[in-house]
């Protein structure tokens, strides 16, 4: 089962318990048993489903529970949180150091995802204003050293790799050491794969991680694995210092529950998932966004990130959203910043209720925000700033004067009033709170 499934069957087993007149021994059965089969459906290890059964019985002791609770309201956050749980490693993860060199090398196996989520990983940090670097040490695999100086070449990142040279361990050291004298921050080295874990591998795996000295090694694991993750994560683990674990092809059709779930359960923490195989598809992981995405809930932290990410040259913005208040002008500001990094579907995704508006999806999407900021462009300062409402009579002018149909103007209206109800909530308020803090 593909994880949006799980997440509505998990929802609506919520929602009918939700709408039962009694709550008791029987209904909380009944919706642990539904999860249950859901988790199991989406390849979750059914050890980790008994535990994580066992933990919510626990948690909820009907008969000690005082009169007058709502007892529907607990129940749903100790299945959050549960699920949370299940999913969240429970261990920090190892982040890079500003102003020194910072050495990643990548390991996994063949198909994994490493070519393409070193770059990926490269490009997140030069968005971020790190000097990056990129090194093929995949002598094994013909094609690597082309397909990784392509990418790199596509994300504009220093590469380094040669076609002549056999040795892994000789052609990883000479990049670090080419790219420390240069001074960049973050230097990753892609290490050659096998169609299975074998002697060979680990061995050439132990000397590159000798001769580089890796500040983490990061292990790339396909999520379409499953439960066979766990064995998986565990082999590279003991073999070579596993600091932090990506997981690709979360989208698409894979059951991303079995290798999230089975890598937490490893201890090694999840830093990234893979989402597409283009540079930018590539998402901060974090268990508690991701369950509420999940569960159709929107993930705020990662929204609020994207935020920041996409208007880091203007913190008035930031705080207009801290303090609740979103004009126009700040949509505006946002729609114009996120055509600037591609496609607009990740945004639109991390937003509750706006996850299947079709209209603001890939391409067409930017497209479309093309045209809302078109109309925005013949907007007064009054208007964009909200001290003036738009009246119909001026929707039709608006729509005159930036060349759309006034069915796009009003289009825009009720986009933006979605969006302000978003973000008043209290809650992203806090979110944005923690954010400018430096939480979240
Ligand atoms: P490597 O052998 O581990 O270096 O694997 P590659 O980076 O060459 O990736 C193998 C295939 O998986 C390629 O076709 C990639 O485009 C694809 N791929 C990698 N990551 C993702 C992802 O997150 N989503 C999707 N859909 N495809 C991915």
């Amino acid at each position: 089962m593909v994880l949006s499934e799980l997440g509505n069957k998990i929802s609506s087993a919520l929602a009918v318990m939700n709408n039962t007149t009694i709550v008791n021994e029987e209904t909380i059965n009944q919706l642990l048993k539904e999860i249950g089969n859901a988790l199991s459906l989406a390849d979750v290890q059914m050890s980790l489903i008994i535990q994580m059964r066992k933990n919510i019985m626990a948690k909820i002791k009907l008969d000690q529970l005082a009169a007058g609770l709502n007892k529907r309201k607990l129940i749903k956050r100790v299945v959050y949180e549960e699920l949370i749980k299940l999913v969240d490693p429970g261990v920090p993860a190892w982040k890079p150091t500003k102003g020194k060199p910072n050495v990643i090398m990548f390991v996994g196996l063949q198909g994994a995802g490493k070519t393409t989520s070193v770059t990926k990983l490269a490009y997140f940090y030069k968005r971020k204003g790190w000097s990056t670097a990129l090194i093929c040490a995949d002598t094994f695999r013909a094609g690597a050293f082309i397909q990784l100086q392509q990418n790199a070449t596509k994300a504009k990142i220093p590469f380094y790799g040669s076609e002549d040279e056999k040795d892994p361990v000789a052609v990883a050291k000479k990049g670090v050491d080419i790219f420390k004298k240069e001074g960049a921050e973050i230097i990753i080295v892609d290490t050659s794969g096998r169609h299975k874990q074998d002697a060979e591998l680990f061995a050439e795996m132990k000397q590159v991680e000798q001769a580089v000295k890796p500040d983490n090694v990061i292990f790339v694991m396909d999520s379409s694995i499953g439960q066979a993750a766990y064995d998986q994560a565990t082999a590279f683990k003991s073999s070579v210092g596993v600091g932090s674990v990506i997981i690709t092809k979360m989208d698409g059709h894979s059951k991303g529950g079995g290798a999230l779930s089975a890598v937490a359960a490893t201890k090694c923490p999840i830093i990234f998932i893979g989402t597409g195989e283009h540079i930018p598809d590539l998402d901060l992981f974090n268990a508690e966004g991701f369950i509420s995405k999940l569960l159709g809930m929107g993930d705020m932290p990662a929204m609020m990130q994207m935020i920041k990410d996409v208007v880091p040259e203007d913190p008035k913005a930031i705080d207009d959203i801290v303090n609740g208040k979103f004009t126009l002008r700040n949509m505006k500001q946002h729609f114009q910043q996120i055509l600037k990094l591609g496609p607009i579907d990740k945004f639109v995704q991390n937003l509750p209720g706006l996850s299947n508006l079709p209209q603001l999806s890939g391409n067409e999407g930017n497209l479309k925000l093309k045209a809302y900021i078109n109309i925005m462009d013949s907007l007064s300062d009054k208007e964009l700033d909200g001290k003036k409402p738009i009246t119909r009579p001026r929707m039709l002018v608006i729509a005159q004067g930036s060349g759309r149909h006034p069915r796009e103007v009003i289009e825009l209206l009720e986009q933006f009033k979605m969006f302000e109800k978003t973000f008043k909530q209290k809650g992203i308020q806090n979110i944005a709170n923690n954010m400018a803090k430096g939480g979240a």
